[in-house]
């Protein structure tokens, strides 16, 4: 059967504030202390009045561009009205009839990095953050410090039709939300949330089917075996003929299962009307000027650019976008009119590596960047060889030495060594080795292997298998 899937997607916001008063907003509360992050306002005391913090808008908005919104300069909060424990005002401020932020769409690629999809979003909204509850020891305690942060909602219209176009559609906009400092994104901090909406049909012609949305869910790993589990399971009440409400499920990852959280039937009646808290939201020149004149990373057109002007293979394209750090250093290398595919062939081999086996980030490497460039720039002349290299860049990542000094060390920039010394040199090599001359002139020619060997030592590597093979046929002839 065919799978449609629309998400709904948190995106937490690196603000300097939480959205409506001036408490500090984290990313991350984890080692603050339980409510001391908090004033009348995210604590919703009676009197207490919002107002919208200029640091959260500007987030907003930038995320809006990165997402190719239409930013409308009027806009509105509205009141969403719900009782749960983990709201102290018995209501959220969100944006349901008019978003700031509206008309998205955002372009990826899927993972080959050849073929490229584009999804329309319906929405996206500015609201807060509720409390956080913490159930302990037969109690449940409330921490307010996450009380009011920002929030970022984005509804997607249901315009996936597999499982590797949602994760890639993903890692995209947690790519545009870090590049362009927006947020963290990071799935398993919630500092990006995913909600899965899915439902199969026979065909295309038919109408969508029921839809079921998954809640709690936090890694891509787990968005694929929510997606394949909710599918097989709705394919089989299908085949067996049994129907089903909409309704929302919550994951169970651990028991690779899924549990009723409510049906249509019991659907909340939110009751929206209009924030009477705060007015319009009507976006100044300046405001709009600043906007205009901010530079924002697109992950998508490097990653286009990287495939299509430089002919970037898959492994490179996935080191130079794994960090924007990574993107940083490789722009600021390529800057010193160093050949671009070397670049990233260094970084992606073996700098992506050494930073893999050592937990660490690019930031972390010791030699300067200008030490890394001169040595790249001896590769673009081509005075070393593949071999060589390879044993400089190990040399600088385990050592930290200066390239120039391991080039001396290992005697690399000796002189280059001209044919007839070469072949001196390999005749010395045949005459050592005589038995193994006879082994050659009776049909085993596979032993030429060993005296490439020899030469390149006594070469201390400067001449390549190539040539030495050249060398020794001509004289073995
Ligand atoms: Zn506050």
């Amino acid at each position: 059967m065919l799978l449609t899937i629309g998400l709904e997607i948190h995106i937490k916001l690196k603000s300097e504030h939480k959205m409506f008063c001036l408490c500090k907003n984290e990313q991350n509360f984890e080692g603050v202390l339980p409510n001391t992050n908090i004033c009348p306002v995210c604590t919703a005391q009676p009197g207490a009045l919002p107002v919208l913090s200029e640091d959260v808008l500007e987030k907003a908005l930038l995320l809006g561009k990165a997402l190719h919104c239409k930013i409308n300069e009027v806009s509105s909060f509205d009141r969403k009205s719900y009782f749960y424990p983990d709201s102290p005002m018995g209501y959220q401020i969100t944006q349901l009839y008019h978003p700031t932020n509206t008309e998205w769409k955002v372009s990826f690629f899927l993972d080959n990095y050849v073929t490229e999809r584009t999804v329309h979003i319906q929405d996206a909204h500015m609201e807060n953050d509720t409390w956080k509850m913490i159930h302990t020891w037969g109690q449940a305690l409330i921490d307010f410090n996450r009380s009011g942060t920002p929030l970022v909602e984005i509804v997607t219209k249901p315009d996936f039709t597999t499982t590797e176009e949602v994760i890639e559609f993903l890692k995209e906009l947690q790519r545009l939300v870090r590049f362009n400092d927006i947020g963290d994104a990071d799935l398993e901090k919630w500092q990006m949330r995913v909600d899965v909406n899915i439902s199969v049909r026979k065909s295309e012609k038919d109408p969508f089917g029921t839809r079921v949305e998954v809640k709690n869910i936090n890694s891509f790993g787990m968005i694929k075996r929510a997606i394949e589990h909710e599918q097989a399971r709705q394919e089989k009440l299908y085949a067996a003929g049994e129907t089903f409400t909409q309704q929302t499920r919550g994951r169970d990852d651990a028991k690779s299962e899924s549990y009723l959280m409510r049906s249509k039937e019991d659907a909340l009646d939110y009751k929206y009307f209009p924030e009477p808290d705060l007015p319009e939201l009507r976006l100044n020149d300046e405001t709009i000027k600043r906007l205009n004149d901010k530079e924002i990373v697109i992950p998508h057109d490097l990653i286009k650019k990287f495939t299509q002007e430089y002919g970037f293979n898959k492994e490179y394209v996935n080191a130079l976008i794994s960090d924007k750090a990574v993107l940083d250093y490789f722009t600021n290398i390529t800057d010193k009119k160093i050949d671009a595919k070397l670049v990233a062939k260094r970084i992606a081999w073996p700098i992506a590596a050494w930073m893999k086996e050592n937990f660490t980030s690019i930031g972390s490497l010791k030699f300067t960047d200008g030490q890394f460039a001169e040595f790249l720039s001896k590769a673009q002349a081509g005075s070393l060889m593949e071999n060589q290299l390879k044993v400089i860049m190990n040399e600088m990542l385990s050592t930290w030495k200066n390239p120039e000094e391991i080039i001396k060390e290992k005697w690399f920039d000796a002189p280059a060594i001209g044919t007839k010394e070469l072949e001196l040199l390999a005749k010395e090599v045949l005459e050592s080795n005589p038995t193994i001359v006879e082994q050659y002139k009776w049909g085993k020619t596979t032993t030429i292997g060993f005296f490439i060997g020899q030469l390149m030592k006594k070469t201390w590597g400067k001449v390549s298998p190539k040539i030495a093979q050249e060398v020794f046929e001509k004289l073995l002839r």
